[in-house]
């Protein structure tokens, strides 16, 4: 895996047959990303499956990050008990871990978030939010924490999309929002299979190790770099914007 930025993204063009497209937009996830969310979404699913009767680990939900509400719940029905939920099942399921997921109460930022956001702002990129999630008390609250980080209107929510990530459908639409080409946008992902989207996307892909899953997990996936945390890529942004 390359780790100089200016390398990865001349390997990354040469690949496409391009030299000097410039970046001209920052597509983020939320969870693992910007707020360290996911060990309580990750309890919050553990305990509604369970209550639902199925059988499942917290640690498993880590590796689901990325995959919309409903689509979670049936890789765990079927698993369970052969069949997928029913919309109403889904919907009950779904908010209910929702209501868990709030009672935990505030999440907090992901150290260096913040100024990754500003530094992608320096370097003169739109940032576009692209999330699987539909958890409202957390978009709520990306205003308060990040505030001017996102133009109204500049977010994919799982609301948005028929198919959540793996599919590149997400990243695909926050490129629309951006009006921008996959080669003039960069991924910034946490989750192995937020990282299969922003790459099946043709974006830049850069995945940040901000949980317990493994760097393998990551490099199975292909992106164009790995960071052991955001402030080591917040870094990065800082040193290529000083150049
Ligand atoms: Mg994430």
């Amino acid at each position: 895996m390359v780790n100089d930025f200016k390398v990865a993204r001349k390997r990354y063009l040469e690949k496409r047959n391009m030299t000097d497209v410039p970046l001209r937009a920052a597509l983020i996830d939320m969870d693992g990303v910007l707020y360290d969310s996911m060990p309580w979404h990750a309890r919050a699913w553990h305990r509604m499956m369970t209550d639902a009767g199925v059988d499942c680990t917290v640690e498993e939900f880590f590796l689901y990050e990325g995959m919309t509400g409903p689509a979670t719940i049936n890789l765990l029905f079927r698993r369970a008990f052969g069949r997928d939920a029913g919309e109403d099942e889904i919907r009950k399921l779904y908010t209910k871990k929702g209501e868990i997921f709030k009672s935990f109460g505030k999440k907090p930022p992901i150290p260096g978030a913040d100024v990754m956001l500003r530094e992608f702002s320096r370097l003169g990129l739109r940032r576009i939010l692209v999330t699987g999630s539909a958890q409202m008390s957390l978009l709520d609250s990306l205003a308060r924490d990040y505030p001017g980080a996102f133009l109204s209107g500049d977010r994919v929510t799982a609301l948005d999309v028929t198919h959540g990530k793996p599919d590149p459908e997400p990243y695909l639409k926050g490129l629309d929002i951006a009006c921008c080409r996959p080669e003039e946008a960069i991924v910034v992902e946490n989750a192995p299979l937020g990282v299969r989207a922003g790459v099946a996307s043709g974006c830049f892909t850069i995945a940040v190790t901000t949980g317990p899953i493994p760097y393998e997990a990551f490099e199975k996936e292909n992106p164009d770099m790995i960071f052991p945390s955001m402030t080591a890529f917040a870094e990065i942004l800082t040193n290529l914007w000083k150049d």
